[in-house]
């Protein structure tokens, strides 16, 4: 039946995204949620866009959204770019301001979209390998290349560069755009949207998935340069008009005006994640230093996926990655309070039953 397929897509290989299971009282900490609800505010602007207004097609430019993001930085709605999640900002980056002669350059270890975004649009792409720490060595990106795209926090480490160290990539890559994944940078690590006016090569890209509880709403947006940001809202307009909905743009609105909500349950994300991550070590795993909403552990003497397994029999769902490279690792996302010490008390039982393997 593949005869009907367009030739392009034929040896396309979707990205896998964590299982989303309608199972009861399944613990899941296995896609980053948020384990926290939208602010209130949000949820009563949202009942407020529920209404006959949602005859009309919704702002096709985010007007309001982009406003808000731009007041928030000191910057000018020209240099705010808004999509359908972060994942969809993304896919235009790669797509507008990455794709070149030259391959573009990330990660070895690190979010599995952007090889699938490469296949799609035919981007040329090495990745650069952590080094043995799992660190991100930002000298190995300062060599001829077509872009470089950098999570940070790194996915799925967890671990954070300082702006400092991106400073100098920056000025040694000044004619390649570098897109700066900053999905988890809320919960410790800077943001780098302060060095947009100086480097007109960079793009952050951010979301309202993690930190702002709205995974459910697809919200995503990038700063930059409105000169990258032209070339995004350009292809964009060459493929959806009206990327977000007059919910999604009501609620992301009021979700980004509501400081003392966010401010509140993105510490008490990092409080568990640190209360975790102690936990985590005492039961013998090496844990990397996190400054995301999620663990990144491995146990030296018990096999990442079997324990992944025996968790999802106590209906706690993790995140296993087969990669080889990480594939003794687990990532466990930060849960409620009640969430994370069910998780240690279940880890604990499987560990005891299972005994030491070398
Ligand atoms: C979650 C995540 C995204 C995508 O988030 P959206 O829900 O599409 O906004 C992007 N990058 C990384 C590294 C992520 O973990």
């Amino acid at each position: 039946m593949k005869e009907l397929w367009s030739n392009s897509i034929r040896g396309l290989e979707p990205y896998s995204p964590g299982e989303q299971q309608a199972i009861d009282r399944l613990i899941k900490l296995n896609t980053n949620e948020n384990p926290y609800p939208p602010s209130a505010a949000v949820l009563s602007a949202l009942r407020d866009a529920v209404n006959a207004d949602l005859r009309l097609y919704p702002d096709p430019e985010g007007k309001a959204l982009k406003q808000t993001i731009a007041d928030m930085h000191g910057l000018d709605p020209a240099n705010v770019f808004v999509g359908n999640g972060s994942d969809e900002v993304l896919a235009h980056a790669f797509f507008a301001l990455l794709k070149h002669e030259l391959p573009i350059l990330f990660p070895d270890v690190s979010y599995s979209f952007y090889p699938v975004y490469c296949a799609l649009y035919g981007i040329k792409y090495e990745t650069v390998p952590l080094d043995d720490n799992f660190r991100v060595n930002v000298a190995d990106y300062a060599r001829p290349n077509g872009g470089i795209v950098l999570p940070n926090p790194n996915a799925p480490t967890g671990m954070a560069l300082r702006p400092d160290q991106f400073r100098s990539l920056l000025e040694r890559c000044r004619n390649s755009v570098v897109a700066v994944d900053e999905a988890y940078v809320d919960f410790g690590a800077d943001s780098l949207v302060p060095l947009v006016k100086e480097f007109p090569n960079l793009l952050v890209v951010q979301t309202l998935s993690k930190s702002r509880s709205l995974a459910g709403l697809r919200v995503g947006f990038a700063i930059g340069d409105a000169n990258l940001i032209a070339a995004l809202d350009l292809v964009k307009g060459c493929f959806n008009s009206y990327p977000l909905d007059r919910l999604a743009l009501a609620g992301a609105v009021a979700a980004l005006r509501d400081r003392e909500y966010f401010e509140t349950t993105r510490a008490q994300v990092v409080e568990s994640r640190e209360w975790l991550a102690k936990e985590l070590s005492m039961l013998g795993f090496q844990v990397l230093p996190s400054s995301a909403n999620f663990i990144f552990a491995r146990h030296p003497l018990h096999d990442a996926l079997e324990v992944q397994q025996q968790l999802r029999e106590k209906k706690i769902l993790v995140r296993h990655f087969t990669q080889q490279r990480i594939a003794g690792f687990l990532r466990i996302s930060v849960g409620t309070d009640e969430e994370c010490r069910r998780l240690v008390e279940a880890m604990r039982g499987i560990l005891r039953d299972s005994g030491s393997r070398p």
